[in-house]
């Protein structure tokens, strides 16, 4: 037979974080073994509910929603984003800048598709959500990675983004609150990255979805809200602060300057048609969801469960010989250091396969989000306190011994 492989543009597309890992647990579940799963940021599966009356809002609605909407997305949507986007800062955004998507993941490709030809490079995090690298690579273009420093609560290092700058360059990815690292970043540092894009004439890409994920009573700053003069494409959704990653409900805000875009958002429009719309009943929720933020606020101070996981999480990692963690300030995730030379790890992959197979717990490779030295993972940790202590205990029993072979 004729064989067919997967298309060539997919040759140099790197999404590690679902690789043979993810396949070996796979493997293992079907053999009926037991995994604890602290490897992806889906809250439904670890007991969190989507608040009631946002689920009541869809289901009152689903029998007007049955057809297609506008490509844009449902006017009572849009408008609801609207007056958060305004709440929020965001400059220069009316009706026709919103788009919304099945997820923010959608609208992350369908963003980069129509801005990138072949070689145009694109500054991404290091680490990073890895589905920007993908997506950019995808669409003929280079991830062109800046550090983000741990030393510095990971916060973005704005000397090695100027250094990463070449005619080339089209746009700076900035992740904030970030996956996987859980960094909040301040006011300044922001004005410093909207001052190098301003310098520079590039498009600001800010990937907020975390934005109402924030603990300690600290303020997230949104990127474009500095920066009227530069086109910043805001993404933004509710499979997070709203506990419904299912249901796919995103969208994407076209903040600030735009007569110098108009190219690029004529791009933007012919791929929003092409797919119709994005799923109609989960946009009906948008309405409801973003009136109801409650529920979010809920779980980020003391006594809620991301917050008190959180302090969990960091203390038992940090009393782990040879492990170390930044305390997160947003979001669910955090990525803790390991001392490679001591465990002799070369490979971090191999690192998370081992303790798979030994301790029965999934975690992701620091390499899974393009981070160029084997010697960090993220641990998701929104799983009960109980789930976090017995996980680190079995990390701790783990290392006690391990060396990688060379
Ligand atoms: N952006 C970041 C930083 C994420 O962590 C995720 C999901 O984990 C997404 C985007 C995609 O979210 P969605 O469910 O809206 O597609």
């Amino acid at each position: 037979m004729r064989e067919f492989k997967k298309s060539s543009k997919l040759d140099h597309v790197c999404y590690d974080i679902r690789g043979p890992v993810m396949d070996e647990a796979n493997r293992m579940i079907a053999d009926g073994v037991d995994i604890m799963k602290l490897n992806i940021g889906n809250p439904a599966p670890f007991g969190f509910r989507a608040p009631q009356a946002v689920i009541d809002a869809m289901a009152g609605q689903l029998t007007e929603t049955e057809g297609y909407s506008d490509s844009r997305g449902l006017p009572s949507a849009r408008r609801a984003i609207l007056e958060y986007a305004r709440k929020k800062g965001l400059p220069n955004v009316g009706m026709d800048d919103i788009y919304t998507g099945n997820g923010v993941s959608e609208l992350i490709t369908l963003s980069m598709q129509g801005l990138l030809d072949n070689g145009d490079e694109v500054l991404v995090p290091s680490p990073d959500y890895p589905l920007w690298t993908a997506s950019v690579t995808l669409a003929g273009g280079k991830a062109v990675y800046y550090i983000c420093d741990e030393q510095s609560d990971w916060n973005p290092d704005i000397e090695d983004m100027r250094r990463k700058i070449t005619p080339r360059t089209k746009g700076i990815v900035v992740i904030n609150p970030n996956n996987p690292t859980g960094a909040l970043y301040p006011k300044e540092l922001l004005e410093q990255i909207v001052e190098l894009a301003r310098e520079h004439e590039l498009i600001l890409f800010a990937d907020e979805i975390y934005d109402r994920l924030c603990m300690d009573g600290q303020e997230h700053v949104a990127l474009a809200s500095l920066a009227p003069d530069l086109l910043t494409v805001c993404m933004n959704g509710l499979s997070k602060s709203h506990l419904l990653a299912g249901y796919r409900c995103g969208w994407m805000c076209l903040a600030g300057r735009k007569d110098h875009v108009k190219g690029y958002i004529e791009g933007i429009n012919l791929l929003s048609s092409m797919r119709l719309c994005s799923n109609v009943p989960a946009q009906s929720l948008i309405p409801a969801a973003l009136d109801n933020l409650e529920s979010t606020n809920e779980m980020l101070v003391p006594g809620g469960r991301v917050y008190e996981q959180r302090e969990i999480i960091t203390g038992l990692l940090n009393d782990i010989p040879g492990m170390s963690a930044v305390k997160p300030k947003a979001a669910f995730y955090i990525f803790p250091k390991i001392d490679s030379k001591r465990f002799n790890i070369t490979d971090d992959e191999t690192f998370v396969l081992d303790f798979l197979k030994s301790k029965h717990v999934l975690l992701t490779a620091g390499s899974g989000f393009h981070w160029n030295q084997p010697d960090h993972f993220r641990i998701v940790y929104l799983p009960e306190a109980a789930q976090l202590r017995d996980a680190c205990g079995r990390l701790a029993d783990f290392l006690k011994d391990y060396r990688q072979a060379p």
